[in-house]
C-alpha cells in the first residue's frame, strides 16, 4: 500500500467509516497516518486492584464479576455499572448513556480499563475508575498483555472511538505499507534522524518514551525543514532567478521629501530607511520585512521607497487590506507628494468600470507614478509599464500567494517591502517570514502619550460610559468595541448591535453615534468608518472589523466589553487604533473576569503596551494553535512542530534547509517533494 492511496483499501474501512474519515479530512493513508495523537496514555503497567492510589491514572486488567444497569439523574438517562474483578480486589466502572454498552458487557467478559482510581461512593474502601482513557473488551484469545504499552490517544469521535482509531492505525501500520524517506540521504544522516518509516511508527506505537521522542523530533524536523526550504528556494528563486532593479543612491526627489515631513525619523526609522535603501541600490531584488508596532511611523517609510523608485523612473505600489485603509493611504499620499510633482493613483474594486479602466490604461502608460489600491491590484487587468517597488501594508491579512502576485506585474523583478504590525515573538519571525529580511523599528515617535489602560468590571460601566461622555464633550472621539455582531442567546453577551441600541438611546442621545461590524456591506461599512474619520460621528460601536491601520488621531477613548474574549495581540491591536494624537488616551477593558487566565490576561493588557512582550505572553497563554490560527500568513498549518517549543528543532531544520539550498543535488531534489507536500504554497519554484 502506498501513502496516496485512498483509505478505502485499509482493513477496517467501510463504507460508512470512510465517510465519517473524510468529514474529518482524512481521505490518503498519508492523512490518516499524519492525524498524530493527541496524547498517550501509558498503559505499560498493569496494576492489581489491592494496588490501586486514590487520585492516580492507572490500568487493571479483570473480569466482570456483576452488572447492574439502572435510570438515574434528572433526566432519567441510563446507569451502567460493573464490577471487576482481579484476584486482588474488586473495582467498580461506570458508564453514563452508553446504552450499547449493554449487549457488550457480559458477566465472566475479562476487561481492560485505564482510567482515574478513586474511592467509590459507598462502597467502603472499594474502588470506583473514572475519567476512562482505555476500555476494552478482551477477546477470547487476547491476552491483555498485548494491550499495554504506551497508548496513543487520538481525537476521536462520536462513531469512530479509541479503539477504531488504534486498530486501524495498528492495521495500516503491519500491512505491506511503503514508507519512502522523504529527506535526502545527506540531512538524514548528517542530523542524525529516525528514518521516516520507523518515526511513523513510532508516533502511533512507541515502545517507550525515548522512542517517541525521537520520532516526534523527526517528524517535526521534516515539517520545519520542509517549509524552510520552501522559504529559502522562495528567496532564492526571486534574487537569482531574476534580473533585479538597481536603483541610484539617493539624491533630489527624496532629499526633499524628507525635507517636508514634519518630524525627524526615529532612529529605528531611519536605520530601517538605510537598510531599504541600501537593498534597492543593490542589482538583486529587495524582499525586506518591516516589522513595527502599531503607531511606530511604517508609512512614511513605505513613502520614502516609494519615492525613491520613482526618482528612478519606475513606478511604486502599495497594497493595504481595507478600502478604508487604502483611501487612507491615498489622501496622505496626494497631500505630501503630489506637491513634489508624484502623481499617484488609486484602484479599488469599488470603482465604476469606466473609472478602473482608465485607472489601467494610466498604470500601463505610467501616466501615474504610485498606484495605492486594495487587492484590485492584483486584477487580471493591471499591467505596470514599469513596476520598481511592491509595497503590502499590513501583511499580516495577506497571504504569501498574493505578495507573489503583485509581484509579478511587471517586466523586471520589482523590490518588495512587506510592512507588518503583527508582533510576533522574535524568535519565531524565522517560520513565519523565512523567506524575508528583517528590519524592526521598535520605538514609537516622541512625543506620544502612554495609553493608560484599566481593566474595570460590568457593573462599572455606568461611570465609564460617563467618562467617555465627558471626552466626547470636551471634543474627542471615542471606540465601543464588542466581540459578537448581534444577541446571541446562549452566550448571553452584549453584541454590538445591543450596545449599540442602549447607548444612542440612553447616554450618547445627544451625539452622532455609528455602528459597524463585518456583516454590513462593504459600501455602508465605509461609509461609517469615513464619517467617523472625517468626525461627523463621535462614537463608534465596532466588533473588530477596526482592527486594522485606521488612523484617526482625534480617538483618544476605547472601551472594550467582554474583553477577554479578545486574545492580547487582537487587543493590543485594537488598542492601537487610539493614542495616535497629541491626546491622552484611555483603553478600558470591561470583563467579568471570571477565570484566572481571563484576569491574568487582562492585567498583561493594562501593565504592558509592548506588542512584542505582549505576543509572547498571548502565545504562552494560549498555545500556538490558537496563536497562528488568527494570523492569516499563508503557511501551511503545523501538524506536529511546535514554533513555541521546538526553537532548537526549527534552528536545525533552518541550518539543514540552507544546506540544501546551497547544494544542487539535493536541490534538486527536494523541489517535487515540496509540490507534492505544501503544494499551495509552494508549487511554483523551480530550480535555477
Ligand atoms: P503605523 O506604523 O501603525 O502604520 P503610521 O505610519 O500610521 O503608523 O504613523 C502613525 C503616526 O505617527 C502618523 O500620524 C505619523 O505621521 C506619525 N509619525 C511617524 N513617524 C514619526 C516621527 N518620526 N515623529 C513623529 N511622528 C511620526
Ligand atoms: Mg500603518
Amino acid at each position: 500500500m502506498k501513502l496516496t492511496d485512498s483509505l478505502q483499501y485499509v482493513k477496517g474501512v467501510g463504507p460508512k467509516k470512510l465517510a465519517e474519515l473524510k468529514r474529518l479530512g482524512l481521505q490518503s493513508v498519508y492523512d490518516l497516518l499524519t492525524y498524530f495523537p493527541r496524547t498517550y496514555e501509558d498503559q505499560s503497567v498493569l496494576t492489581p486492584i489491592a494496588e490501586l492510589q486514590a487520585g492516580q491514572r492507572a490500568t487493571v486488567s479483570g473480569t466482570i464479576m456483576n452488572l447492574m444497569d439502572r435510570q438515574g439523574g434528572r433526566r432519567g438517562m441510563s446507569i451502567l455499572t460493573a464490577l471487576i474483578g482481579d484476584g486482588t480486589g474488586m473495582l467498580q466502572v461506570t458508564w453514563f448513556n452508553q446504552k450499547y454498552l449493554k449487549d457488550k458487557l457480559k458477566v465472566g467478559r475479562r476487561v481492560f480499563v485505564t482510567g482515574k482510581a478513586a474511592y467509590a461512593y459507598g462502597g467502603r474502601g472499594q474502588f470506583a475508575m473514572s475519567q476512562l482513557s482505555g476500555f476494552q473488551i478482551l477477546d477470547d484469545a487476547e491476552e491483555p498483555e498485548q494491550l499495554t504499552g504506551i497508548m496513543p490517544v487520538y481525537h476521536a469521535t462520536e462513531k469512530m472511538n479509541q479503539k477504531f482509531f488504534r486498530k486501524l492505525l495498528a492495521n495500516l501500520l503491519t500491512a505491506d505499507l511503503e514508507i519512502a524517506e522523504l529527506l535526502p540521504a545527506g540531512v538524514v544522516s548528517r542530523y542524525d534522524l529516525l528514518s521516516r518509516a520507523k518515526a511513523f511508527k513510532g508516533i502511533h506505537f512507541p515502545a517507550d518514551f525515548a522512542e517517541l521522542k525521537q520520532a516526534r523530533q523527526r517528524l517535526a524536523f521534516e515539517e520545519l525543514y520542509l517549509i524552510q526550504c520552501g522559504l529559502l528556494l522562495l528567496k532564492r528563486q526571486a534574487r537569482e532567478n531574476s534580473q533585479g532593479i538597481r536603483h541610484l543612491l539617493n539624491s533630489e526627489l527624496v532629499r526633499k521629501f524628507q525635507d517636508s515631513l514634519p518630524f525627524k525619523l526615529t532612529s529605528d526609522q531611519a536605520r530601517t530607511w538605510q537598510e531599504i535603501a541600501r537593498d534597492m541600490e543593490s542589482p538583486l531584488p529587495m524582499r525586506r520585512l518591516v516589522q513595527g508596532d502599531v503607531g511606530s511611523g511604517k508609512t512614511v517609510i513605505a513613502m520614502l521607497a516609494l519615492v525613491k523608485t520613482v526618482e528612478n523612473g519606475y513606478q511604486g505600489a502599495m497594497m493595504a487590506p481595507t478600502e478604508i485603509l487604502a483611501s487612507q493611504h491615498y489622501e496622505g499620499f496626494v497631500r505630501q507628494l503630489e506637491p513634489l510633482g508624484i502623481r499617484v493613483g488609486f484602484l479599488t474594486g469599488r470603482l465604476t468600470k469606466k473609472k478602473r479602466e482608465e485607472m489601467y490604461a494610466a498604470i500601463a502608460a505610467q501616466e501615474v507614478d504610485i498606484v495605492i489600491g486594495t487587492h484590485a491590484l492584483i486584477q487580471e487587468g493591471v499591467q505596470f509599464a514599469k513596476l520598481g517597488l511592491v509595497v503590502t501594508d499590513e501583511q499580516h491579512r495577506f497571504g504569501i500567494a498574493q505578495r507573489a502576485e503583485l509581484e509579478k506585474k511587471g517586466s523586471l523583478t520589482p523590490d518588495v517591502l512587506v510592512m507588518t504590525a503583527t508582533p510576533i515573538p522574535r524568535t519565531m519571525t524565522l517560520t513565519v517570514y523565512g523567506d524575508l529580511d528583517v528590519s524592526l523599528i521598535q520605538q514609537l515617535p516622541p512625543g506620544r502619550q502612554p495609553i493608560a489602560t484599566f481593566v474595570r468590571k460590568p457593573d462599572r460601566r455606568t461611570l465609564i460610559y460617563d467618562f467617555v461622555h465627558k471626552q466626547l464633550e470636551a471634543g474627542r472621539q471615542a471606540y465601543v468595541v464588542c466581540p459578537l455582531i448581534e444577541l446571541n442567546e446562549e452566550s448571553n453577551l452584549p453584541s454590538a448591535e445591543e450596545v449599540y441600541d442602549e447607548l444612542v438611546h440612553g447616554i450618547f442621545r445627544d451625539m452622532p453615534c455609528g455602528l459597524v461590524h463585518g456583516r454590513m456591506k462593504g459600501a455602508d461599512k465605509e461609509q461609517v468608518m469615513q464619517d467617523f474619520y472625517d468626525n461627523k460621528l463621535k462614537l463608534l460601536v465596532s466588533t473588530t472589523v477596526i482592527e486594522v491601520g485606521v488612523n484617526v488621531p482625534n480617538a483618544s477613548i476605547m472601551v472594550v466589553e467582554n474583553a477577554e474574549r479578545f486574545g492580547l495581540a487582537q487587543l493590543h491591536q485594537l488598542r492601537g487604533r487610539i493614542g495616535r494624537g497629541q491626546y491622552k488616551s484611555y483603553c478600558i477593558l470591561v470583563s467579568e473576569m471570571k477565570t484566572e487566565n481571563a484576569r491574568e490576561r487582562l492585567k498583561i493588557m493594562a501593565d504592558t503596551t509592548d506588542g512584542f512582550k505582549l505576543a509572547e505572553e498571548d502565545l504562552r497563554l494560549r498555545g500556538p494553535g490558537q496563536f497562528f490560527g488568527s494570523m492569516q500568513h499563508g503557511l501551511p498549518d503545523l501538524k506536529i512542530a511546535d514554533v513555541l517549543n521546538d526553537m532548537d528543532i526549527l534552528l536545525k531544520a533552518r541550518q539543514a534547509a540552507q544546506e540544501t539550498v546551497q547544494d544542487a543535488a539535493e536541490r534538486h531534489d527536494i523541489l517535487p517533494i515540496l509540490a507534492m507536500q505544501y503544494k499551495e504554497q509552494f508549487e511554483n519554484i523551480t530550480d535555477t
